[in-house]
């Protein structure tokens, strides 16, 4: 049978579409909803996340304005950026990719951005205010999954809930807004014992952990609701073969040949397909919905500086 997709591109995409409206309303009234991407060094990954988020603003008629810096840039450096972009009118919102370069202290730059311009959701004011239920700027991916849930009428309150990992960036946030919609929520780590014992209980299973296909079909009760965080690379024909359904292996294989990869999440597809009731893509999945929260929490935050909502 196989299970459900859960399709985030499909759901992000009508995020943005709303996106894209209201900004023209603004518009109207003269006001542009703008966000700014800084980058430090040349890390691969985090430059073309920051490029499709630049590519995101400029379909749906926002400004951006990208900062790229040198790798070897000081934490004072980047804290004079972070205060200029504070007091720029032209910017709503303020991104800094992570990874930092080793001598920035990361935690001091997402302190030094404006509450009201974090868009990130990752400064401790607007951390607390998740904790409190009462936030407007939440952490991207996780938003993006409680309206992937939404979206497909999955049922949140009451339910056993099981987040494996605890960063500031997916898991914690995760836990607390499964937790706001009245989940029985457990989180899971590396130090969880008996991981597949916990994560089979739940009837929604969020994996943001970074381990290739590492939560294979014994990890999912049958039926559960799982939702795919991770983003791996997969590079060898074995892996392919190993952790994709048949199905998917001569796509699969098509883009290691073309690439030198293929993304995996944590879950492994090709058994979980078999155990899950819903499972979201990867690509596909979760990865869209990331995009799509950044631009509607740039638009909130415009709409809070200059519409007073
Ligand atoms: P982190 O590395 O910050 O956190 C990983 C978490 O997984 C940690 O809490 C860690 O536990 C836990 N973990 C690691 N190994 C195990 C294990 N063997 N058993 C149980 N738990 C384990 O990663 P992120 O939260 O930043 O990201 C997680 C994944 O999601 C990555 O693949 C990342 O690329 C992807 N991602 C995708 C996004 C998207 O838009 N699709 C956005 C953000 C992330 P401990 O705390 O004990 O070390």
């Amino acid at each position: 049978m196989g299970a459900q997709i859960l399709d985030g591109a499909i759901v992000a995409e009508r995020i943005k579409e709303a996106v894209a409206e209201r900004v023209r309303e603004l518009s109207a009234e003269g006001v542009r909803p703008g966000l700014a991407a800084v980058i430090v060094g040349d890390n691969p990954a985090s430059k073309s996340y920051v490029s499709s988020k630049a590519r995101a603003c400029q379909a749906l008629g926002l400004h951006s304005e990208k900062y790229e810096l040198p790798r070897e840039t000081t934490t004072d450096e980047l804290l004079r950026v972070v205060a200029r972009l504070n007091d720029s009118d032209d910017i709503d919102g303020i991104l800094v990719q992570s990874p930092f370069p080793e001598q920035i202290d990361p935690r001091s730059i997402i302190e030094a951005i404006d509450p009201d311009k974090d868009v990130d959701g990752f400064n401790p004011v607007n951390v607390g205010r998740l904790v409190r239920g009462d936030a407007t700027l939440i952490a991207c991916t996780p938003a993006g999954i409680i309206e992937l849930l939404d979206h497909y009428r999955i049922p949140i309150a009451g339910a056993r809930a099981v987040v494996v990992g605890r960063s500031d960036i997916v898991g914690k946030p995760m836990a607390l807004l499964l937790l706001h919609r009245h989940a029985t929520v457990t989180i899971c780590h590396s130090r969880t014992r008996d991981l597949a014992s916990i994560t089979r209980q739940a009837d929604i299973l969020i994996a943001a952990i970074g381990r290739a296909a590492m939560l294979t079909g014994e990890f999912i009760r049958n039926g559960a609701v799982v939702v795919d965080v991770g983003q791996n690379r997969v590079t060898t024909r074995e892996q392919v073969l190993h952790v994709f359904s048949d199905n998917e292996h001569a796509q699969r294989l098509d883009a290691i040949d073309k690439r030198g990869y293929t993304l995996v999440g944590d879950v492994e597809p090709r058994s979980a397909t078999e155990r899950a009731g819903y499972l979201t893509p990867v690509p596909g999945g979760v990865g869209p919905l990331t995009i799509a929260m950044l631009m509607r929490n740039t638009l909130l935050a415009a709409e809070r500086r200059h519409v007073k909502v």
